[in-house]
């Protein structure tokens, strides 16, 4: 069962957990808003970055130890070596489990050796307070289990995919869902690799030329709806289902969506419909700002998705920041961690991948609008390749990316989502009037001084003021 209350003793404050917002990563606690940030009940926002380090270090211990403590390392051997016709397959003896074991934000995997030497993974989703519901977390299997098959059916370079488990009760005595999958024997790029700047100019064109062909893979392969892949009898055995979401309050009902724009307003509306539940921002005047942040994202999403139907949707990796790709050498050999990908509009898609901006504090902060290098030499090669059309998407969309990253950010009543992403999106985005953000705040009590939600919490808002006012 997953915690519900604030972990401060006696304290009945609301928990904003939808979009895993009140759980601390550090110590694993969840926390009402007022206490998420109270120097008194909780040091880990406010501690030196050594006990930061500790906190994280003994919350992970915990959390793996626990997770150890439930698994049964041998029946998921024997079951691999099964599904081999019986060649011999060991799992990590226990006092060596813990140096074999390795993670991401949302995984864990181990290791299962064969007599021949070749490797598995057993790959399984961390459990801890920003895991999602049971039913979220059995959708986002089966849709990663989908679009793994769908890729290896395009002939994409993914690990092949063994054997999957969505039950405890199905997972052959191991005790937890699981997916088993093919280990490449590569390093992660920017991972355990290096840095792309860092590689010699023939080896970063060699990487650039890979990936504009995996570009090219992706769009010659269109699909009919923007949501997540999931399972389908028919051939490729994938087809558009509802988006797969790691937040621990969302279900997986969520589209699919006839286009980005349908995608994106009913994003917009769920949050304005959970402002107004309390079940977000239910603290002071938050609700009336956040309410204003979605009619801004609104405004933003009206010019960047101006048609209502944008045609054909394209499979996104959506945190291509670098170390989902694995290599040898300059060589990719494979591209992994395809949880929570999406379908997406084609300029969305196929946005310059995260891994080619070098200096995101800029970009994010509105300073630079312009390409930046590897952009330009990205989009260059799409252009030798013979697609202008990905070429321009590469050099152009950045505007997508920015709100696709601001959109979902923790908080925007904070200053930094005021004042630096906000500028980023106004700047960038086509069509916006030259303004900072709290001028556009301004105009919107006029612009929509009609909207009966924007009324109600500023009333509501006036009403808390004077009342403090007059205690
Ligand atoms: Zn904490
Ligand atoms: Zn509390």
């Amino acid at each position: 069962m997953l915690p519900e209350n604030c972990s401060i003793e006696g304290c009945a404050g609301a928990v904003e957990r939808e979009y895993g917002w009140s759980s601390c990563e550090t110590c694993d606690l969840l926390f009402c808003y007022a206490h998420r940030l109270d120097k008194e009940h909780h040091a880990c926002p406010w501690c030196s970055d050594e006990e930061f380090v500790e906190r994280m270090g003994t919350t992970r211990i915990e959390e793996f130890a626990l997770f150890l403590d439930t698994i049964d390392l041998d029946a998921i051997a024997a079951r691999a070596s099964t599904l081999r016709n019986g060649m011999p397959c060991t799992a990590p003896d226990p006092d060596e489990v813990w140096s074999s074991l390795e993670h991401g934000g949302y995984n864990i995997l181990l290791p299962l050796t064969f007599a021949d030497d070749t490797t598995w993974l057993v790959r399984v989703r961390r459990q801890n307070s920003r895991t999602a519901s049971p039913d979220m977390s059995r959708h986002n299997l089966l849709s990663e289990v989908a679009t793994y098959r769908w890729l290896a059916s395009i002939g994409y370079p993914v690990p092949r995919l063994f054997d999957y488990a969505t039950d405890a009760d199905d997972s052959h005595g191991f005790g937890k869902p699981y997916i088993l999958m093919e280990k490449l024997n590569g390093k992660a790029f920017e991972g355990k690799s290096m840095p792309f700047e860092d590689y010699d100019d023939a080896s970063r064109d060699h990487i650039l030329r890979q990936a504009a062909h995996l570009h090219i893979l992706l769009a010659n392969n269109p699909l009919p709806a923007v949501g997540s892949l999931i399972p389908s009898e028919s051939s490729p055995g994938a087809v558009p289902g509802p988006m797969s979401d790691s937040s621990p309050g969302v279900a997986p009902d969520f589209g699919p969506f006839p286009s980005a724009r349908a995608f994106w307003n009913a994003r917009i509306d769920r949050k304005i419909h959970d402002i107004l539940a309390k079940k977000l921002y239910s603290h002071g005047s938050d609700a009336l700002d956040a309410y204003l942040a979605m009619l801004f994202f609104r405004e933003q999403v009206a010019l960047l998705f101006p048609d209502r139907d944008d045609g054909e949707h394209y499979l996104r990796h959506m945190d291509d920041k670098g170390d989902h790709i694995l290599i040898q050498g300059s060589k990719i050999i494979g591209v992994v961690d395809w949880e929570y990908s999406r379908i997406v509009s084609k300029a969305e898609a196929f946005s310059a991948p995260l891994w080619l901006y070098d200096d995101f504090q800029s970009i994010y902060s509105g300073a630079e609008t312009s390409p930046t290098s590897g952009e330009r030499q990205f989009a260059n090669i799409l252009t030798e390749m013979g697609r202008p059309d990905l070429a321009a998407c590469a050099e152009r969309e950045r505007p997508y990316h920015l709100l696709e990253q601001v959109f979902p950010c923790a908080d925007v009543t904070q200053d930094w989502f005021k004042e630096q992403y906000t500028s980023a999106l106004l700047a960038a985005v086509p069509g916006n009037k030259e303004q900072s953000y709290q001028e556009w705040k301004e105009n919107a009590f006029l612009r929509y001084a009609n909207d009966e939600v924007l009324r109600r919490l500023v009333q509501e808002n006036d009403g808390r003021t004077e009342g403090t006012h007059g205690e």
